[in-house]
């Protein structure tokens, strides 16, 4: 019996390795695609940055030509002025020069502010480049790493489920059918430890008495509560 309740916890063991790399096989290609998206998403903000800075740096290209355009009107209607013949018409010509005048102060106004944020947004880009960078190098590394560990997985289930069916040979079929179907009850976890009277499957109380039986690992015991079978493990 002392070597049987050994070999069960021995199978549990292999049953938990096996349940914790097929989640591992599901959570790997997961994260993956997590990494994926947050790079993609990375890229897609900077990319939209980008354009808006080229989007504003057109519109101060067009002002700036804006600008020359009012300034050369005003050069030609200031020298038109020598050439008018009435004072009404004189007048009017003054009066289109200071429309235009007005027009460059606008103009070079707005060209200020544009400028000013373009410079702040060429900052702010400057900066998702530098954070895109820095997460491709630590995406691409963790994904090499998930990628790694999921090309030896299959590997790893085999082996264990080969360990599982070795140690299972030297088990009564009833007791393998009792493990089989307390694991398929109790979310994988048909062999548990005890501590400080304890049962860490169902985390109830067990009798003082039947706590001394089952630190002496001797024979199969069973959980009242939660029909796990106990193997004492003494954790100080
Ligand atoms: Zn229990």
């Amino acid at each position: 019996m002392e070597q049987e309740l050994r070999i069960l916890y021995e199978i549990q063991k292999a049953d938990l390795k096996i349940m914790e790399t097929e989640k591992k096989l599901i959570t790997g290609p997961k994260r993956i695609e997590e990494l994926n998206t947050e790079l993609k998403d990375l890229k897609e903000k900077t990319e939209k940055e980008k354009i808006v800075i080229e989007e504003l740096e057109k519109e101060r290209r067009r002002k700036e030509r804006e600008l020359e355009e009012e300034k050369d009107k005003i050069k030609k209607k200031e020298s038109k002025l020598f050439e008018v013949k009435t004072n009404k018409e004189y007048q009017a010509l003054l009066k289109e020069i200071e429309t235009a005048k007005e027009a460059v102060d606008k103009l070079e106004e707005d060209i200020i502010v544009l400028m000013d944020r373009i410079e702040d947004l060429k900052k702010d880009y400057q900066a998702s480049i530098k954070h895109l960078e820095k997460r491709k190098k630590e995406i691409e590394e963790e994904k090499k790493n998930i990628e790694l560990d999921l090309s030896t997985m299959d590997e790893e289930i085999a082996k264990f489920k080969a360990e599982r069916e070795r140690l299972m040979s030297s088990v009564s079929p009833e007791l393998r059918e009792r493990y089989n179907l307390l694991r398929e009850k109790r979310q994988g976890i048909a062999v548990v430890n005890v501590k400080n009277g304890v049962c860490l499957g169902c985390f109830v109380n067990i009798p003082p008495q039947l706590f001394i039986e089952v630190t002496k690992n001797k024979e199969i015991i069973f959980c009242p509560n939660c029909n796990r079978i106990f193997y004492y493990i003494d954790e100080n």
